[in-house]
């Protein structure tokens, strides 16, 4: 058995941050990770502005602009014939004005290796399954190694859930499943090479029954990601039954939208396709029976706006900054809710308004006629390709209250 001052769920980039930024501060930290790394995930692997800025502070920065796609100085629109591109809105802050994409198996593992190097421990691949409070205000964690040949319990005074929200399981903090409807959303991805997309440009792509975006990522390789409800997904297996999923999409996908089609006319898929879902966009409790949630397991974005990976790590920076600040009175009574207090605040301030911009975007993008009228503004207006990137959160910088 042993004891740590926090205990880390997950080491998405919401976990890997808490875990560097409280090793670093002195903290003995554990973080326990399922997967083994360098792992594939379904993501459009965008990273904003916004976290450049922390990205320096958490000493990673270098690695990552030395690694990353080019600067994505464009927004764009591919929908039906239609293709638009206006300016990305620059970060008014620090040096890099724009944001990059990088693959998430390296930028992951880097992440990681940074809170390792930081002095954090990690325990990989191992799951939590397990988490109870003691009377003495110590948490208690069962977890096992890979399949469950080893198993033990972890104590901490500090528990942070970053397992993020694509996968259900009995911590307290995991999302209750939910009956499936056909506009629930599936995600998917995939890297291509030899792709035509303009480097610096991330076009939103639409189509039926679905949004995605393409990007070029480390190695001058395009990722595309895209959801696509439930309903569409099984008219479109039903279409291209010869196909797996990710092909009967992307030829749906091409079907529909012609500069998804030039684009990857000259490309050759990498590796596999990859899928999650039902994906869970909305906002959850920060603070659940006394453990704190960081990341996607504590809200989400849709993936229109591309800012996930942004708000997992800027929201594990809101709360370790606090119990940082906090360090020398979190034994006493009541310290851990004014912790929680200040950081649910801060959270709602810094991303309740981009999940509410995300949630409609993602509306309009999946209604038909709502798309149709969108687009065709957007056609007169592309400037509001700009307004929407901000409305999305591409250049506001975290805020922490200070509280
Ligand atoms: C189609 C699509 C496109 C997207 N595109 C972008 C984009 O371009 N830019 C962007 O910023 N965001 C994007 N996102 C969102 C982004 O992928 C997520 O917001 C981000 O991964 C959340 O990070 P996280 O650390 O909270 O969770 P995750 O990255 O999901 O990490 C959670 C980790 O916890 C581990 N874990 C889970 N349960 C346990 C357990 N019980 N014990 C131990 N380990 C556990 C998992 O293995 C995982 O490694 C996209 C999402 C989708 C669906």
């Amino acid at each position: 058995m042993s004891e740590y001052d926090a205990l880390v769920v997950g080491a998405g980039p919401a976990g890997a941050t808490a875990a560097l930024m409280l090793a670093r501060a002195g903290w003995s930290v554990a973080v326990v990770e399922k997967a083994v790394f360098p792992r594939r995930k379904v993501c459009g692997e965008f990273i904003s502005a916004t976290s450049l800025p922390l990205f320096e502070e958490l000493g990673i920065a270098n690695d990552f602009l030395a690694h990353a796609g080019p600067p994505v100085r464009e927004v764009g629109l591919y929908a039906g014939n239609t293709r638009l591109a206006a300016a990305m809105p620059r970060f008014p802050h620090g040096g890099e004005r724009y944001g990059r994409a990088l693959c998430r198996e390296r930028f992951d593992a880097a992440l990681l290796r940074a809170a390792a190097n930081a002095g954090a421990v990690i325990w990989q691949p191992w799951t939590v399954k397990r988490l109870s409070q003691g009377a003495n205000g110590l948490h208690a964690a069962s977890v096992y190694g890979e399949d469950r040949r080893q198993a033990t319990t972890l104590r901490a005074r500090v528990v942070i859930a970053a397992h993020g929200s694509w996968e259900g399981g009995d911590l307290p903090t995991h999302i209750a499943a939910c009956p499936s409807r056909g506009s629930d959303l599936f995600a998917f991805k995939a890297h291509f090479v030899h792709a035509a997309l303009p480097v610096s440009l991330m076009p939103l792509m639409l189509f039926p029954g679905g949004y995605g975006g393409m990007v070029t990522t480390d190695g001058g390789r395009v990722t595309l990601s895209c959801c696509i409800r439930r309903d569409t997904l099984t008219a479109c297996r039903l279409q291209w039954p010869h196909l797996k999923a990710g092909e009967a999409v992307l030829a749906h996908i091409r079907a529909a939208n012609s500069g998804v089609d030039a684009v990857l006319k000259p490309a050759t898929l990498e590796g596999r396709w990859l899928s999650v879902g039902p994906i869970r966009p909305g906002m959850r409790s920060v603070y659940s029976n006394r453990i704190f949630v960081v990341g996607n397991a504590a809200g989400e974005a849709h993936p229109i706006v591309a800012e996930g990976i942004s708000m997992a790590i800027q929201s594990s920076w809101l709360l370790c900054a606090s119990l940082i600040a906090h360090s020398h009175e979190l034994e006493l009574d009541g310290a851990m809710d004014k912790v929680a207090r200040a950081y649910s605040a801060d959270w709602r301030r810094n991303f309740a308004a981009r999940i509410h911009a995300a949630a409609l975007f993602a509306n309009l993008a999946t209604r038909p006629t709502a798309a149709k009228i969108a687009v065709s503004l957007l056609r007169r207006v592309p400037q509001l390709l700009t307004l929407g990137a901000h409305l999305g959160g591409k250049a506001q910088p975290p805020v922490l209250s200070g509280s």
